[in-house]
């Protein structure tokens, strides 16, 4: 850099999360001319990084870190910072001496999924509406080839969705396949097929409208960036992005109207392909459909392991308490006394995957 002789030994180290809208005069030989991109962490990262953030934290017996980094792909640091933070707030709250377990699994579905608003009042047809829409998006999500495992699903509301579906890979997934993809699309739809097949095609409702502009909006990246579609292996529309905005301000249009025509074809057939295949999945398994909704209805979450033994037909293992079952738990408003103190404030970490 100028100012600086070659001998002076001073290393210069910066960062930035847009690589891509840097003056190329900053990264010639000389200047910044080393690179390091740090991408989310995988598992062995995981478990570094909840090393660091639990040191000063009591943490009980049953606690180990590197299950929770297994469970805990596609976190990133911030993410994993808040998850030690909120399972501390979760002890504390209780008056517990040490961070156990159950503290980080309620901490993962805070963080994976927001807070739970149980204050919020629904009525019982929109309840029974929501966990049919979501127990379409779960069953699809198990009958699909090679979809990630449903974590959770629950039909208590949290942040602004009234249920949601959790889907939650088994292991750091770097790609995704076209199969993974369409399987995606698949589950997107799985929601407002189940509205539509039983409670009629007229009292079908807003909820699914997150699904539909995000199955659209991945069917039209499948066609226009990864050429996963008929029209090949092209890019159709280059986004032209507002440095330091960090956002996408104007499509730039490089192709004919004749190719719009085709692309807006596309798309429509990848949605209305991926659509016929979850309605024939959820027709075909219309009595565990029933099953699962109306586990769901009666219990409000369900995790991974009670979802198949819904599907498999076993009874429920009544031993456990409900999936997120805080409920036995004394209601506490406000910690009256506060054993731990909250390590670092709360971090709102992009979360990877939502459904
Ligand atoms: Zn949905």
């Amino acid at each position: 850099m100028d100012g600086f002789e070659s001998n002076d030994g001073v290393i210069l180290i910066a960062s930035t999360n847009r690589p891509d809208v840097l003056d190329p005069a900053l990264l010639r030989p000389g200047r910044f001319d080393r690179r390091v991109v740090v991408s989310r962490p995988d598992v062995r990262g995981r478990e570094g990084i909840l090393k660091v953030h639990t040191r000063k934290i009591p943490l009980g017996e049953d606690v180990d870190i590197s299950v929770i980094a297994r469970g805990t792909p596609g976190f990133t640091g911030a993410d994993l910072a808040n998850l030690v933070n909120e399972a501390a707030l979760n002890a504390a709250r209780y008056n517990k001496k040490l961070v156990a377990m159950p503290d980080f699994e309620l901490a993962k579905d805070k963080v994976l999924m927001g807070a739970e608003r149980k204050s919020m009042v629904i009525s019982p047809d929109e309840k029974r509406n929501t966990a049919y829409h979501e127990a379409g998006h779960t069953l699809v999500g198990l009958k699909v080839p090679n979809a990630d495992p449903v974590h959770k699903v629950t039909i208590i509301p949290r942040g602004m969705a009234l249920g949601l579906t959790q889907q939650l890979p088994e292991g750091d997934r770097h790609s995704a396949t076209k199969e993974y993809l369409l399987g995606q699309i698949a589950i997107m739809m799985g929601g407002r097929i189940a509205e539509e097949m039983f409670f009629g095609a007229n009292n079908v409702t807003t909820g699914a409208s997150n699904d539909i502009e995000r199955a659209t909006e991945l069917a039209r990246a499948m066609v226009c960036e990864y050429g996963m579609s008929e029209l090949g292996p092209l890019t159709f529309g280059k986004k032209e992005e507002q440095i330091f905005l960090g956002r996408e301000i104007a499509q730039h249009r490089d192709f004919s109207e004749d190719t719009a025509i085709k692309i807006d074809q596309e798309v429509k057939k990848i949605v209305s392909a991926q659509y016929e295949r979850a309605k024939s999945l959820i027709e075909e398994n219309r009595d565990t459909m029933v099953r699962l909704s109306e586990t769901l209805l009666e219990r409000e979450s369900l995790d991974g392991v009670q979802i198949r033994r819904i599907v498999a037909g076993l009874p429920l293992d009544d031993d456990q308490p409900p999936a997120g079952g805080d409920d036995e738990r004394p209601q506490l408003k406000e910690p009256t006394v506060k054993p731990l103190k909250p390590i670092l404030p709360p971090i709102t970490g992009s979360n990877p995957a939502t459904a």
